[in-house]
C-alpha cells in the first residue's frame, strides 16, 4: 500500500455503534475516514438489545431513520410497552409505558448502520484488529501488520479497547476501571423451543449481588440475562444464573448455550481523550451504571466526538490544530452531556444496591409507587437521574 492511501484524517478502531456513527458522520462532512474492525461484517455481539426513547431520537438526528422506517427494515424487531419489575419472585411494579422498549438484534443493527458509515465514503477494513498504537506518530498497526497513519485516532473498539490499553488508564482521570465491570451471562431460547411465552420487559433484582437479570422479548427469540459487578459476585455468577432459571420457571432454557461477556458498569472515564485520540462508547465505560444500556452512549458519545472534530475544522485552524483542539471540544461537551447524567446514576445505583438491598428491596415496592412512571421516564432520556428532573434534548 502506498502512503497516500495510508494516510487519513480520521481513523476509527471499532465498527460496532459508536464506531459506524462516527465513521458515518465525519465522512459525511467530506473527511477521509478509516474504521478497522477485528471481525467481518455482520458480526454478532452479546447484548440484550434494548433501545429506549433517547436511542430512537437520536437515529432519527442522526441518520434520518424513524421507528418506523427501522421496524420495516427488521432492523427494530420487537417493541414493549408493558414492563414489570420483580424482586426475586415477588412482583414490585408492573407498568405501562407512553414510549415503548425497542428491541434489536445486534448483527443485523450493527451492520446496518456499519454500511451506512461505508455508503458515506468511509473506507474499511473488516477482519483485521488494530495491533498497537504508536501515540507520538499518530500511526496504527494491525494484527495483520499494515500501518495507517490519521490526524485522530478514535478508539471505538469496545470494552477491551486495545485503543485504551495504550495507555495507563488513570491518564483518562480514572484508576479503577476493573472494579467497575460487570460480568454478563446470556441464553437466547427461540420461541418455539420454549413452552412459556413472555412479550414484555422483565426485571429481576435480589438473585445477584449488585446487578439485576432480565428477560427481553424479541420476535424470534427471548434474550435472557444477568448481569452483576465483577468484584461482589466470583465465581458465583454461573450459579446465580442457573437459580435464577429454575426460579423464574424455565426448563426448557436450562439446556441453552450460555454466552458470556464483560460491560462497563459504573466504570466510565471522566477524561477519555488525549493528544488527538479519543475513546468513545465502552471503550471509554460509557454505559448507564444502573442497568448496563450502552447502545445509546455509544451513538452519542460519537455524535459528540464527531462534533468536535467537525467544529475545528469548520473553523479552519487547519489539521495540525484539529487534534488537539477537538479533543478538548469533545471533552467538554461530554462533560455537558453524558457524564453528569452517568455520575447521578452511579449514584443511584448505590442508593438501590446497598440501603435496599439490605431492607430486601421492600423500599423500592415503596419507591415505585411513589415515582410511578418517573423512573422509566428516566431511563428513556425524558427525566435526569438527578431528581428525576424533565430533561432537555438529548
Ligand atoms: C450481556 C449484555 C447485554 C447488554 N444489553 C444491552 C441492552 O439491552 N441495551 C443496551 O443499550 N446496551 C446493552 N449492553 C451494552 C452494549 O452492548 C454496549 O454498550 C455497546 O455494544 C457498546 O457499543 P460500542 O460501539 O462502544 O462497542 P461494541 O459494540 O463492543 O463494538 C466494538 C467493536 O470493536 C471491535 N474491536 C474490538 N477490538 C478491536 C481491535 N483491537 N481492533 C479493531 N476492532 C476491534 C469489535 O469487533 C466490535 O465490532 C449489553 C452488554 C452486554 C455484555
Amino acid at each position: 500500500m502506498n502512503h497516500d492511501s495510508s494516510r487519513y484524517n480520521v481513523i476509527i478502531a471499532g465498527g460496532g455503534p459508536a464506531g459506524s456513527t462516527a465513521g458515518y458522520l465525519l465522512s459525511r462532512a467530506g473527511l477521509r475516514v478509516l474504521i478497522i474492525d477485528k471481525s467481518a461484517f455482520p458480526r454478532g455481539k452479546l447484548c440484550g438489545g434494548l433501545i429506549t426513547y433517547k436511542t430512537v431520537k437520536l437515529l432519527e438526528r442522526v441518520f434520518g431513520e424513524t421507528a418506523t422506517s427501522l421496524k420495516e427494515k427488521n432492523i427494530i424487531n420487537y417493541e414493549s410497552f408493558c414492563y414489570e419489575i420483580f424482586n426475586r419472585q415477588t412482583l414490585i411494579a408492573q407498568r405501562t409505558m407512553k414510549f415503548p422498549f425497542m428491541f434489536v438484534d445486534r448483527k443485523r443493527y450493527d451492520h446496518y448502520f456499519l454500511e451506512k458509515a461505508r455508503d458515506a465514503g468511509a473506507g474499511l477494513v473488516e477482519g483485521d484488529g488494530v495491533m498497537s498504537l504508536d501515540v507520538l506518530k499518530s500511526a496504527v498497526t494491525t494484527v495483520s501488520g499494515r500501518k495507517f497513519t490519521a490526524d485522530v485516532i478514535i478508539g471505538a473498539d469496545g470494552v477491551n479497547s486495545r485503543i485504551r490499553r495504550s495507555f495507563p488508564v488513570d491518564l483518562f482521570g480514572r484508576d479503577d476501571w476493573t472494579g467497575n465491570i460487570a460480568a454478563a451471562l446470556e441464553i437466547f431460547p427461540r420461541r418455539e423451543t420454549i413452552k412459556k411465552q413472555i412479550n414484555h420487559t422483565i426485571l429481576y433484582f435480589g438473585f445477584i449481588d449488585w446487578g439485576y437479570a432480565w428477560i427481553f422479548p424479541d420476535r424470534e427469540r427471548l434474550k435472557i440475562g444477568i448481569c452483576a459487578l465483577k468484584k461482589r459476585n466470583k465465581k458465583k455468577m454461573l450459579t446465580a444464573f442457573r437459580n435464577f432459571l429454575s426460579a423464574i420457571d424455565f426448563p426448557d432454557a436450562q439446556e441453552e448455550k450460555i454466552f458470556s461477556y464483560v460491560l462497563p458498569y459504573g466504570s466510565f472515564l471522566p477524561s477519555p481523550a488525549f493528544r488527538n485520540v479519543m475513546l468513545l462508547g465502552d471503550a471509554a465505560g460509557f454505559a448507564d451504571p444502573l442497568l448496563g444500556e450502552g447502545i445509546f452512549y455509544a451513538q452519542r458519545s460519537a455524535e459528540l466526538a464527531s462534533q468536535a472534530i467537525l467544529e475545528v475544522m469548520e473553523n479552519r485552524r487547519g489539521i495540525k490544530k484539529t487534534r488537539d483542539a477537538s479533543a478538548d471540544i469533545y471533552l467538554k461537551l461530554l462533560q455537558k452531556h453524558i457524564c453528569p447524567e452517568l455520575v447521578y446514576a452511579e449514584k443511584f445505583r448505590r442508593v438501590t444496591f446497598t440501603y435496599l438491598n439490605k431492607f430486601n428491596y421492600y423500599p423500592m415496592k415503596i419507591m415505585m409507587g411513589i415515582l410511578g412512571n418517573k423512573l422509566v421516564e428516566t431511563v428513556h432520556g425524558i427525566r435526569s437521574y438527578n431528581w428525576m428532573k424533565k430533561m432537555g434534548e438529548h
